[in-house]
């Protein structure tokens, strides 16, 4: 396997990390919003087509690209136990994870993606916050460690980094 010498993402134009990311550094979504219905789309649609919005009653041509939300509730989820067949690659051994469907209450969009190595099935709960992140996803064969956006419960924070301390995970708990 090649030396990693820099990351990127896996695909183009999909998720923002880093500098190109808000102030905060956590990675986002991009999607599409129609200006005329407001209506959220993701993956992102290419500008330059016709009657580029989903919604039915608009005849909208443009769409604009926007940060989506980095936290939504989880909707469904399901756990692959199984590696998948040739030709999909898999890591060997093949290590079961967790895929979520998360909804972002604002955009009223189901996202669906990988869960962070760790979590599984028997840790999710459907109406858990669930927060955007990134993960590797395989390395290129240039040493280019490609990334992919996925999830993780709100308030896990990555390997090394210091414990939460009231983000907006918690009201919840305090309104119950
Ligand atoms: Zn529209």
């Amino acid at each position: 396997m090649p030396e990693v010498t820099h990351q990127a993402p896996a695909i183009e134009g999909w998720f923002a990390t880093g500098d190109a990311a808000n102030e905060t550094g956590n990675p986002h979504l991009i999607g599409s919003k129609c200006p005329q219905c407001g209506t959220y789309v993701f993956p992102p649609v290419p500008s330059g087509g016709q009657n580029n919005c989903p919604n039915p009653a608009c005849a909208s041509d443009t769409l604009e690209s926007v940060a989506l939300s980095t936290r939504g509730t989880l909707w469904s989820y399901t756990e692959n136990r199984y590696a998948p067949p040739p030709p999909y690659p898999s890591p060997d051994p093949f290590e079961p994870f967790a895929v979520a469907a998360v909804e972002l209450a604002r955009e009223g969009l189901i996202v669906l993606g990988k869960v962070v190595d760790g979590t599984l099935a028997a840790d999710l709960k459907v109406g858990i916050e669930m927060e955007l992140t990134t993960m590797p996803l395989f390395v290129d064969d240039d040493g280019v460690e490609r990334i992919v956006y996925g999830w993780r419960r709100a308030g896990d924070d990555a390997v090394g980094a210091p414990p939460a301390c009231g983000g907006r995970s918690d009201e919840k708990e305090r309104r119950r």
